[in-house]
């Protein structure tokens, strides 16, 4: 039942000690105010933080909805205790504003992030932009999507404006109205893989939501039950199985993650490899061959993971590459906004000129 929440051989691998330990692994899938909703091989299960978590909860921020964790469970009860959080490969992230309260981690593991906007509203490439340097924060890859293409006379005019902008990442129209684009953006989200749609309030995110679910909520449906040997499965969920192997996380914190400062995303989940460095013997330490390296050493010991070191170093140089480009995107923006203004204003003044002679 896991798999189908993207469990993997990278993650059996973590697990491996919490495993020892007798504990089980699961998928938190709901947050409430008094605790989580787990999928396990064993079922959902109502589940709440152990007392260390808590304790811990300053630097990995406590568990949130997508997180992979360790449950110990009751027996008969279908309840259990999250012993520990599993690495996060990705997670949007809030530095609470109180800095003792630490981290908090809005969603954890999200493949793709759909950064949303509307066409019949005006374009706004500094608010596009917030959103997608969200999204390359968090470490999941972007997409931008343009809804309502109904009631747009030139979509693909609005597409190719936001394709000068978002460089490196797809750019899909959809309406959820007409039932178009939808299939090309589902296809976006792999089995096993979780996205999120961000974006600002009134744009058809839950339009979006409901017409990916609306055809196939019932055979999803079935899937659940019968992977759950028949019982009733809770209706309300934030993770949220979707038609094709896919998953989407929807909660209210994670829509509006755009408008926040999410630049600690990266750092937050990868805080124990940016720390190595200031262990390396030379300050300009390349991690490759000189000596004294304390990230080849955590490698060679087993502390750091060699995939988690490989993604780390992928993202960083995503984000910088993505900086660039936004940089560059929004120059861009400003010059042809600077040259259409000129240009209005040389025609002004042939026109006065016009008048005058
Ligand atoms: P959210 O706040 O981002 O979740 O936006 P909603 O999904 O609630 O949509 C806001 C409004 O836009 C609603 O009145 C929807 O009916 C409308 N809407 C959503 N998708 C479409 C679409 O594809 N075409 C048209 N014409 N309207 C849409
Ligand atoms: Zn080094």
């Amino acid at each position: 039942m896991i798999e189908q929440y993207g469990w993997s051989d990278l993650l059996t691998q973590a697990f491996a000690p919490h495993a020892r330990a007798g504990h089980t692994p699961g998928r938190v899938v709901l947050q409430q105010r008094d605790g989580y909703l787990v999928v396990t091989d064993q079922g959902e299960v109502r589940a709440k933080a152990s007392g260390r978590l808590l304790h811990e909860a300053k630097e990995i921020g406590h568990p949130a909805v997508g997180d992979w964790v360790a449950v110990s469970l009751t027996p008969q009860e279908r309840t259990g205790v999250i012993q520990a959080i599993l690495p996060r490969s990705t997670a949007f992230v809030r530095r609470a504003a109180h800095s003792s309260r630490g981290l908090q981690i809005i969603a954890a593991n999200i493949d793709v992030a759909f950064v949303v906007t509307s066409m019949n509203a005006d374009l706004n490439p500094r608010r596009i932009q917030r959103y997608l340097a969200a999204a390359w924060q968090s470490g999941a890859r972007p997409v931008v999507v343009l809804t309502k293409s109904d009631l747009c006379d030139d979509p693909q005019a609005q597409v190719a404006e936001i394709a000068a902008l978002a460089t490196d990442c797809p750019v899909l129209m959809v309406s959820a109205r007409q039932d178009l684009g939808l299939d090309a953006l589902l296809a976006q989200v792999k089995p096993g893989e979780t996205c999120v749609l961000i974006g600002s309030s009134g744009v058809g995110k839950s339009s979006l939501v409901n017409a990916f679910l609306n055809e196939d909520r019932m055979a999803t449906q079935a899937i659940r039950e019968a992977d759950d040997q028949g019982r009733h499965t809770t209706s309300h969920r934030q993770l949220i199985l979707l038609p094709g192997g896919g998953m989407i996380i929807d909660t209210p914190g994670v829509r509006e993650v755009g408008l926040i400062d999410a630049e600690e995303g990266v750092d937050a989940v990868f805080d124990d490899i940016e720390r190595l460095p200031q262990d390396c013997r030379f300050n300009d330490c390349s991690h490759a061959n000189e000596p004294g390296c304390a990230v080849r050493a955590a490698l060679e010991s087993g502390a750091l993971a060699p995939e988690r070191w490989a993604h780390f170093q992928k993202l960083k140089l995503e984000l910088a590459a993505a900086e660039e480009k936004a940089e560059r995107a929004a120059r861009d923006v400003e010059r042809r906004r600077l040259a259409g203004l000129q240009k209005h204003y040389r025609a002004t003044k042939r026109n006065d000129r016009g008048l005058r002679d």
